[in-house]
């Protein structure tokens, strides 16, 4: 069975981890290619402060993904809650499309809402209306005002505090869950029984039932902590999970 899709998300790129970045690029450079499309859910930096970004990272990324394009994968990105900042310059260097979060596409013949998944964290309200505040157009435009230095200050007071959430709650502030009723809504309003999201750091399959009692299922990616995993779905739907070392 040949593969129609692989799907990746929180990879939390960081010069701080290079080993990490090594196991990219080699899927990047491998496995990555031999699928007609590649998606990229979101939280692919472990913060990305503007394409105007002088950052060596974002730069060789960027080129490694567009070799992947180049070599006739289409490649898709959505936004996560880090790299938010991603535009079309990234996209253009990079040679992908970014969706829009969430985005219907049919991968596998199966209809699938992919999405990088904290539209989801409802019951978090501090979290929703931060998220809110931030990617309205004022938020970013004010944002992206601030110099270079001052978006590094400011993301590197983000990675601060989601180390001490991490300490306060033994999870790391990414790792909230996403609210079912909430996605459960979206779901039966697009018509979809498949999700994919990312952001959770829980990788799992859940089965849940939308309110015209049909059967659908949500597929949580993995984050790339210690390693990488890779989603692959096949040609006729099925998936099966790659761990990349
Ligand atoms: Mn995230």
């Amino acid at each position: 069975m040949t593969a129609a899709a692989l799907l990746i998300s929180d990879m939390h790129l960081d010069e701080a981890k290079p080993v990490l970045t090594d196991i990219l690029f080699r899927f990047l450079r491998g496995q990555a290619r031999t699928a007609p499309e590649l998606y990229l859910l979101g939280d692919l930096f472990n913060y990305y402060v503007g394409d105007d970004t002088d950052e060596p990272l974002v730069a060789s990324f960027a080129n490694e993904v567009k070799a992947v394009a180049d070599s006739g994968t289409k490649v898709f990105a959505i936004h996560g809650n880090r790299d938010f900042l991603m535009a079309e310059k990234f996209a253009a260097l990079g040679g992908l499309t970014i969706l829009p979060d969430p985005t219907v596409r049919k991968i596998g013949g199966v209809d699938t809402l992919l999405t990088h998944g904290d539209r989801y964290c409802t019951n978090d309200k501090e979290y929703m209306q931060q998220r809110a505040m931030f990617r309205s157009p004022q938020g970013i435009q004010m944002i992206l005002g601030k110099s270079l230095a001052e978006r590094h200050v400011m993301a590197a007071h983000l990675r601060q505090k989601s180390i001490e959430t991490q300490k306060a709650a033994g999870r790391p502030m990414d790792a909230g869950d996403v609210a079912d009723d909430t996605l459960i809504k979206e779901m039966s309003e697009k018509s979809v029984h498949r999700l994919i999201h990312g952001h959770t750091h829980k990788p799992a399959e859940h089965q849940v039932t939308l309110p015209d009692g049909s059967k659908a299922e949500r597929i949580v990616l993995s984050d790339w902590r210690d390693h990488g995993q890779a989603l692959e779905i096949r040609s006729d739907g099925s998936f099966v999970r790659h761990e990349l070392t």
